[in-house]
């Protein structure tokens, strides 16, 4: 084959793909403009506290494809955590995803019938189901949604919750059970010594460049090689042309603490709207390791995100999505040996095991067919 591959971001949509091209035999060279590898996945271990923490907000790996599953096993061994999520909303403290302990705290109903006759009373019909408010309404009903999803929503977005896609939520499971496992998927866990191993071993090999910035020299790096794998935002790569994608920032406060369990948790969600962060996280409780008498909490504040801060979330609004799709049609009108793949590239939140998927099938696609030749299918 002996393709000469430009990635650009080291990110996990890179990485796996660095790794699956680099054994097909092509020569790949990663840039990365972050002084690290692993993107938003990256963790550092913090020795005072004894655990890793997820310097980009928590991350847990969990899939319900038993293939993700083996492919990550082999860069990292996960432990046993498995998700289970808490809301401290108004002094008190409730279960999520919503589950029969959450309809027990709220309205003090204690089985699943309770619970369902339950929502059948408050649940509000709308009309209309594709905004996030009414979306919840019609779920839940209006105490549910303001007690643990409203303010929430308004922090971290910043928007009118009607103004919001409903598809932001549909994802949070609504159960009448008490299993509060925040997953459905069979495979959960958290890479034992960190997620930046995993990063390590995708890369082994693989020339790697930090703190480079592909747009500081763009048709220079496109002039020398075959084919680029751009994971960097799309509307950078084509100087904004079709104008600018909004992202949701975040900023991250941490503070070791004199304690061995601060919270009892890994996450805490804060629903109320005087409170200006969104979550405290203990990264102890994903580590699984209490062997030290200190413990590093971190509170998360949404913010507005202009250049030169991190981009974290798309927002998933319709002006977005309708330049999105400009920015899409321009790429392949241009006929350019560019893939534009992972959240950035496909503005798009993705969790992990879906940018794991997405670069398998995109690598195994490339090296089916000649790069140069692949050019308006990307
Ligand atoms: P990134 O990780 O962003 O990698 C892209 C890389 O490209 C970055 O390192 C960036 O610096 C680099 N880059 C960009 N532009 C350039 C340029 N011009 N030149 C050189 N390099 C460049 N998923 C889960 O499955 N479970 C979770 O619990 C979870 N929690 C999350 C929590 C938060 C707060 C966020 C924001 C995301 C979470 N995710 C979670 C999603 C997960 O982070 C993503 O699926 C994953 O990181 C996407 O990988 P990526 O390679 O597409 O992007």
């Amino acid at each position: 084959m002996g393709n000469h591959v430009l990635i650009v971001g080291a990110g996990l949509y890179g990485s796996v793909m660095a790794r699956e091209l680099t054994d097909a035999g092509c020569k790949c060279c990663v840039i990365e403009r972050r002084n690290h590898i692993g993107g938003n996945c990256y963790t550092e271990h913090v020795e005072e506290a004894g655990c890793h923490r997820h310097a980009y907000g928590p991350h847990i790996f969990h899939t319900n494809s038993e293939d993700i599953w083996n492919y990550m096993n082999q860069f990292c061994s996960f432990n046993s955590y498995v998700h289970r999520g808490k809301s401290l909303c108004k002094g008190k403290l409730y279960s999520l995803p919503i589950n029969l302990s959450t309809f027990y705290e709220v309205y003090g109903v204690k089985t699943p019938d309770e619970a369902r006759m339950r929502l059948e009373e408050v649940r509000v019909q709308t009309g209309d189901v594709d905004n996030l408010e009414d979306w919840c309404l019609g779920e839940i009903g209006p105490e549910l949604y303001e007690l643990l999803v409203k303010g929430y929503t308004i922090k971290q977005w910043r928007k009118d919750p009607r103004e919001l896609s409903a598809s932001i939520i549909k994802r949070l499971p609504v159960r009448l059970n008490f299993d509060d496992n925040y997953f459905r998927d069979r495979f959960q866990g958290i890479p034992i010594g960190g997620y930046t191993r995993i990063f390590e071993r995708l890369l082994e090999g693989v020339s790697v460049e930090l703190e480079v910035d592909f747009m500081s020299d763009r048709d220079g790096w496109m002039s020398r090689f075959d084919h680029i794998i751009y994971t960097g935002p799309i509307d950078a790569f084509f100087d904004y042309s079709e104008g600018l994608l909004e992202y949701r920032s975040l900023r991250f406060e941490n503070e070791i603490l004199d304690t061995v369990d601060y919270q009892g948790a890994s996450i805490i969600n804060c629903g109320d709207i005087e409170v200006p962060y969104t979550r405290t996280i203990e990264h102890k409780h994903f580590d699984l390791d209490y062997s030290k008498a200190r413990t590093l909490v971190t509170k998360e504040y949404p913010q507005d995100w202009y250049e030169g801060r991190e981009r974290y979330y798309p927002i998933s609004t319709s002006n977005n999505a309708e330049t999105y799709q400009k920015y899409r049609e321009l790429a392949v009108s241009l006929d350019l040996p560019v893939t534009f793949g992972g959240r950035l590239g496909q503005y798009k939140y993705f969790d992990m095991h879906q940018v794991v998927a997405a670069a398998l099938t995109k690598s195994r696609q490339l090296l089916a067919r000649d790069f140069k030749s692949f050019k308006k299918e990307n």
